[in-house]
């Protein structure tokens, strides 16, 4: 690990790990096109540098959830296809057109919008649809799709580029809504004039080849995620570590940290590193009495948390470590070989996605490209 003596936190991305799933999970989808989901910074990796890594493995297609992240997609890839999943509003077409970006409507009054942008613009711009087939979050109801099939006139004022939805379930392959949603989804795809479609984000990919249509949209499983409950995750993308700020001992008896919330039952020895919940590592990952929190680990030996996760510090139990290891100065991996962002995520109660894209700004970053693999 390169080393700057400053660094407090240093949050490791390993884009060959990044484009090594990427190839995986092309390969899953067969012969369909293989987009990658770029939304929130990469899933807080990074997205410029991961684009341009994807942009080299030959990735032409990418989704992101807002107009500002699209934005930073192009300036990184001029000709590849960008998708704003959050849509459009009435008034910002002509930016979109400018930079050529699709928007995902997914509504009919956002369709409609977008056609009368389109027919004062002079023309008929692409852009996706996206109906819901069951989750009840985003997309055209069955109605509205049923009622844009029949105006022809709408339809031939924009270019449909894509018809996706998107699956609630997919992480649990045997969950009934799927099969559902592929059902209702193959037939408001008859209703409306023949294109490219799309239903499978990462877990939907591993539904098999009938979920997969013309594109799959591959978002946690490239940055290392667990995608199915029971599969094992692609290669982690991401590392983290933290150093130690300052050692010190504690006698059996005493507290640690905010609210007094664990007591010693040892004479313990403290490690402090400089990580804390401004850093992403959540507050449900300190311990107290009879419950543990997360395991920091150093040179391999475990050190696991006391107390509670503050804003920038956490502490450690490094009595079981051996002196020369736990010293001032020392990495402490909190994700990485030991810890998966998924073992983490699960500690905290929550999903690896949000441990993801939580993890600091702060963080020194470094980013292992593709080429050092
Ligand atoms: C975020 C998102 C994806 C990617 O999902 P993953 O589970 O991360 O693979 C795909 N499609 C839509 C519509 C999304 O919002």
């Amino acid at each position: 690990m390169p080393i700057d003596p400053t660094a407090t936190s240093l949050l490791t991305i390993d884009l060959g790990a990044l484009v090594a799933n990427y190839r995986t999970l092309r390969d899953h989808a067969g012969s369909s096109e293989c987009a990658c989901v770029v939304k929130a910074d990469a899933y807080g990796t990074g997205a410029k540098a991961a684009v341009r890594a994807l942009l080299q493995a030959g990735c032409e297609s990418y989704f992101v959830a807002t107009f500002g992240e699209a934005e930073i997609i192009r300036t990184a890839a001029r000709d590849a296809t960008i998708y704003v999943l959050d849509g459009f509003f009435a008034g910002s077409g002509p930016a979109f057109a400018e930079q050529a970006i699709r928007p995902v409507l997914s509504s009919l009054a956002e369709v409609k919008d977008w056609a009368a942008f389109c027919r004062e613009y002079g023309s008929a711009l692409p852009a996706a649809i996206h109906a819901d087939t069951g989750m009840n979050r985003l997309g055209l109801p069955r109605r509205e799709v049923e009622q844009l099939a029949g105006e022809p006139d709408l339809l031939a004022s924009f270019k449909l580029a894509l018809f996706m939805s998107h699956l609630a379930c997919a992480d649990e392959a045997d969950h009934p809504l799927n099969e559902t949603q592929l059902t209702a989804f193959e037939a408001l795809r008859a209703m409306l004039p023949e294109c490219p479609a799309s239903l499978a984000n990462s877990a939907g990919i591993f539904l098999g080849a009938r979920y997969h249509f013309d594109l799959v949209r591959a978002g946690f499983a490239l940055y290392g995620g667990k995608a199915i409950a029971g599969r094992e995750p692609l290669n982690a993308v991401v590392r983290l570590d933290a150093r130690i700020v300052q050692i010190h001992d504690a006698r059996s008896g005493e507290s640690v940290g905010y609210g007094a919330q664990q007591i010693l039952q040892r004479p313990t020895r403290i490690a402090t590193i400089s990580l804390g919940y401004a850093d992403g590592i959540l507050r449900s990952l300190g311990a107290r009495e009879g419950k543990n929190g997360l395991t920091g680990y150093i040179e391999g030996h475990e050190a696991p948390a006391l107390g509670r996760v503050s804003m920038d510090l956490i502490t450690l139990d490094v009595t079981d470590v051996p002196e020369g290891i736990a010293r001032r100065g020392a990495w402490v991996e909190i994700i990485g070989e030991h810890v998966s962002v998924d073992d983490l995520a699960q500690q905290a109660g929550t999903i690896g996605y949000e441990v993801l894209t939580s993890l600091s700004r702060r963080a020194q970053r470094v980013t292992l490209g593709p080429e050092d693999k």
